[in-house]
């Protein structure tokens, strides 16, 4: 095993909440974008080109065949606003810190009319938690700017578009003309993980059961899963080996709160048997609920660990429902954690900034307490008749009021280099949107919902292979700030 001190930071598990792995018993696996690494501008293009079709097929103006996906506009963990056609980053205290109608960004003074002028309520939005949302996201900004662009041509809101949108991507999915194009060319849209068995392995070997939940179905999830793991190891040459059990078409979140009985899959016609009474390694269920799978397995919810990458389906509702551990995996880290390790000077550069601004900050509230000091007795000298007294304290204040206003004038540089350096700092991230994790300074929405959720996180799911399967991650997060 590769010493922790050794690891990049991208290849760490980062811990929000302690969790003790000896006292984990099972080890749940969601599979899009956790098992499975999706070659994702390939697989946002196809779903973004799938889509649209249907909305031609619709009766939309055909012209709309001209939209380009633009892979590099949106980032997950924005808020999409229906009715207005806009899209919103929220930092950790509710605040739109940036808003964008189609692809055009809007005015400060807008934003703050539009969202910060009263109590801002996120549910009224849709949250983008899943990379499926990118395409669809991006789509509906590219049909916002041709209805602005065409007015009259679509005689609908936009709110009305975003439901057909909803409608037609279900269809897309539900038709084949997304996951048939996928299967027939797996190289193009999943990159291998040549780790990912050894992580597997390795658990397994530490007594850990494993287990596969999708709410992908049965065809999908075992064609997707031959391609990463069919030969991956001499010792597992079916990947189902792996898995003490396998439950695809789980429906989560609902599985979570839910009480659907599961269902046998029969793997070669993909059809259904009546309600399973028992679970079995080497068979298929689907449906299935979390309640039902403690009772069937005899893990209590604090012996499972739950790995996903939706926060909102695999993360808040397992921690929520039944109480069972989770790890997300944020592939996004991975490319950010070493653009920020790149920009670390120009972080620290900032902070040294704000350090030099508090400095000036107080010299100049010294110096405008001062004036305040000298005109008070200068008034008092003049009542009492001292001229001379007077006219000194008068004198020195013009010399300090010059001087003070060469420190506002200081503030205001600094704070504009300041502004500057993270602006420039979370463009270097991405252009449009900065840092997933972060707005400016501040924790952005999406890392506190990180925060409050996840009980650990990292990059991708073969970290895990770096810690013992025994390890006790332990958080430092109870720490307060002055006890640091
Ligand atoms: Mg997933």
């Amino acid at each position: 095993m590769t010493k922790r001190n050794k690891l990049e930071k991208w290849q760490k598990i980062f811990v929000n909440r302690s969790l003790n792995m000896g006292n984990i018993r099972a080890i749940g696996f969601d599979m899009d974008h956790t098992l499975a690494m999706y070659n994702r501008e390939a697989f946002e293009a196809l779903a973004f080109r799938a889509t649209l079709q249907k909305f031609i097929d619709a009766g939309y103006p055909s012209e709309l065949e001209r939209l380009q996906f633009k892979p590099e506009f949106l980032i997950r963990g924005l808020l999409v606003d229906m009715d207005r056609g806009n899209i919103l980053k929220v930092d950790g205290h509710k605040y739109v810190k940036t808003a964008f109608h189609g692809h055009t960004r809007l005015d400060k003074e807008t934003r703050h009319k539009l969202y910060n002028s009263e109590s801002f309520k996120a549910y009224e939005f849709l949250s983008m938690d899943s990379f499926f949302a990118l395409s669809e996201v991006q789509l509906f900004a590219e049909i916002v700017d041709y209805m602005n662009s065409n007015p009259g041509k679509i005689q609908k809101s936009f709110r009305e578009v975003y439901a057909d949108l909803r409608k037609f991507i279900d269809k897309s999915h539900a038709d084949g003309s997304i996951k048939d194009e996928v299967l027939r060319n797996p190289e193009k849209f999943f990159i291998r993980d040549k780790h990912l068995a050894t992580m597997l392995i390795r658990a397994m070997d530490a007594g850990k059961h494993l287990f596969l939940l999708t709410n992908s179905n049965w065809p999908y999830t075992d064609a997707v899963m031959t391609f990463l793991l069919g030969e991956a190891s001499s010792d597992f040459p079916d990947w189902r080996q792996y898995f003490r059990y396998v439950i695809v078409g789980s429906g989560k979140p609902g599985f979570f709160t839910g009480s659907q009985p599961f269902y046998e899959v029969v793997t070669q016609s993909n059809l259904l048997t009546a309600a399973a009474a028992s679970l079995e390694q080497g068979k298929i269920y689907q449906g299935g609920n979390a309640q039902l799978l403690q009772h069937l397995t005899g893990f209590r919810g604090d012996e499972i660990l739950y790995v996903g990458d939706h926060i909102y389906g695999d993360i808040i509702r397992s921690k929520g429902s039944v109480n069972w551990r989770t790890l997300l995996v944020v592939e996004e880290l991975e490319k950010e954690l070493l653009k920020l390790e790149e920009l670390r000077p120009a972080l620290q550069s900032v902070y040294t900034r704000i350090g030099d601004r508090e400095v000036c900050d107080e010299e100049l509230q010294i110096l405008r307490s001062k004036i305040a000091s000298n005109a008070r007795q200068a008034k008092i000298a003049t009542d009492r008749g001292d001229a001379r007294k007077a006219q000194h304290l008068l004198a020195e204040n013009e010399k300090l009021l010059e001087k003070a206003h060469e420190k506002q004038t200081l503030l205001v540089e600094i704070d504009e280099q300041i502004k500057q350096a993270i602006a420039e700092r979370e463009a270097n991230v991405h252009p449009v949107w900065g840092s997933l994790m972060k707005v400016g300074l501040e924790r952005s929405r999406f890392a506190n919902q990180v925060e409050s959720y996840a009980c650990i996180y990292t990059s991708r799911v073969s970290n895990l292979r770096f810690y013992s399967p025994f390890k006790r991650f332990t958080s430092y997060h109870d720490i307060l700030p002055h006890e640091v």
